[in-house]
């Protein structure tokens, strides 16, 4: 059992991912109620919600949080490195833990899911064109936009061409 930290005992299950903590921790960020609350909401998340919906769920699991904070804290978060930010084509800032695995995404532009992917050849592309222009690559995002092969819209699209 992990030994438990010398502050009071948090209510409820809102505990992020010990790897977030510990980011938090080399950040020197102090974990409080409300970061803790936050970041566990985007340890459990496996989409990438909007700060609304970040409200929505940790506000389910304690009720003292408050839309502002969320705001805030959401910021401060993608701010230290903690939280990746996406803006999306939908405009709305969207956010996930900044220390999943390195992946790209696949947004179905319909329903406006998003889908994670990892892609060697891709990455390796992209490694080689910044080498070609003289740059060691250091980061990079990569976003698709797409509606579903059987999707009404596609087919309206494909019966034009
Ligand atoms: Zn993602």
């Amino acid at each position: 059992m992990p030994s438990p930290s010398k502050d009071a005992p948090a209510p409820a299950a809102a505990a992020p991912s010990p790897a977030l903590a510990e980011m938090c921790c080399e950040k020197g960020i102090r974990l409080t109620w409300q970061r803790k609350l936050i970041l566990s909401v985007l340890s459990d998340a496996a989409d990438h919600p909007d700060a609304e919906e970040i409200y929505r769920r940790a506000h389910r699991k304690d009720k003292r949080i408050s839309l502002s904070t969320v705001y805030r804290t959401v910021s401060l978060l993608q701010e230290a490195g903690i939280v990746e930010k996406h803006n999306f084509r939908d405009a709305t800032a969207r956010y996930e833990r900044a220390d999943a695995e390195h992946h790209d995404h696949l947004i179905d532009v319909e329903s406006g899911r998003v889908m994670e992917f990892q892609n060697e050849e891709i990455e390796r592309l992209q490694l080689a064109i910044a080498r070609k222009l003289g740059y060691r690559l250091i980061s990079h995002r990569l976003e698709l936009y797409g509606v579903p092969l059987k999707s009404a819209r596609h087919k309206k699209h494909a019966s034009q061409d």
